[in-house]
């Protein structure tokens, strides 16, 4: 599976076109990739530096960053947040900060600008071997080895016959990386009774799946790569967005909402 920023970047262009319904959803998730890759190529490029993993030290070379990030959802995001990003735009640097140290300790889905900006960072610090400190987040099978974040999604793909997952992975919400899970659970609750746990799926998406556990409450979306190997999970788990109006209709809610709210 090819993911980078620019496969992702690409997806949201191609499903944009594909599919009317998500149409204004990918078409403002992929301007929201394009502005955090520009964050990863400048921590990338950055010369004689590398993350600590302490937030508050590495932020004196990161925060720079956010009023690029913040300009780029003042236009291209939907009005609510649209307005909010002008709003922390006149904050003064303490209280974006602040915003952003509160999210890295103790993360929740609904802080999305914290969210969007600190991901790239999170991924180049696992890129570059650097341990993130001082989170004190719960540990757990259903949870990043590196960064201790919830899954966004859900994958299944090929893997070795002896490969205990069944081929089945979580996607971390955070940095991205992927880690083997069991394959008939519940990635919340760990509930293993299959007749808790339900599937749905609508004809559009073939590949695309929601796994919802009644034990819970709770639901990911899960990509078939072994049915469409072309599918970027986390720009086609956005693009399937009926689906999580399908789960939320039905009283589900999601593990990790994703950076479009849903
Ligand atoms: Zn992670
Ligand atoms: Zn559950």
């Amino acid at each position: 599976m090819k993911d980078t920023w620019d496969s992702r970047i690409q997806r949201a262009g191609e499903l944009a076109s594909e599919r009317i319904e998500s149409n204004e959803l990918l078409k403002f998730y992929g301007g929201l990739l394009c502005a955090q890759r520009e964050i990863y190529e400048y921590l990338r490029t950055t010369k004689n530096w590398l993350p600590s993993g302490e937030i508050e030290r590495d932020l004196q070379i990161l925060q720079p960053m956010l009023p690029n990030l913040l300009r780029t959802i003042e236009v291209i995001g939907p009005d609510l947040i649209g307005s909010q990003a002008t709003a922390l735009l006149q904050s003064s640097e303490n209280e974006l900060q602040e915003m952003l140290i509160d999210y890295w300790k103790a993360p929740l889905d609904t802080q999305f600008f914290a969210k969007a900006f600190l991901q790239p960072y999170a991924i180049w610090l696992r890129e570059t071997g650097a341990v993130p400190a001082a989170r004190n987040l719960q540990a757990g099978e259903n949870r990043c080895p590196f960064c201790c974040s919830k899954p966004q999604v859900s994958i299944l793909q090929i893997k070795e016959a002896s490969s205990e997952s069944g081929g089945r992975d979580l996607v971390c919400a955070l940095c991205l990386w992927a880690w083997p899970f069991r394959r008939v659970v519940c990635a919340n609750c760990f509930e293993e009774n299959p007749a808790k746990i339900g599937y749905y799926q609508s004809p559009e998406f073939e590949y695309i799946r929601v796994e919802a556990c009644d034990t819970c409450g709770h639901y990911i979306k899960s990509v078939d790569l072994t049915r469409y190997g072309l599918a970027v999970p986390l720009i086609d788990e956005v693009a399937a967005a009926a689906l999580d109006l399908w789960a939320r209709e039905k009283g589900y809610t999601k593990i990790e909402m994703n950076l479009v709210g849903l």
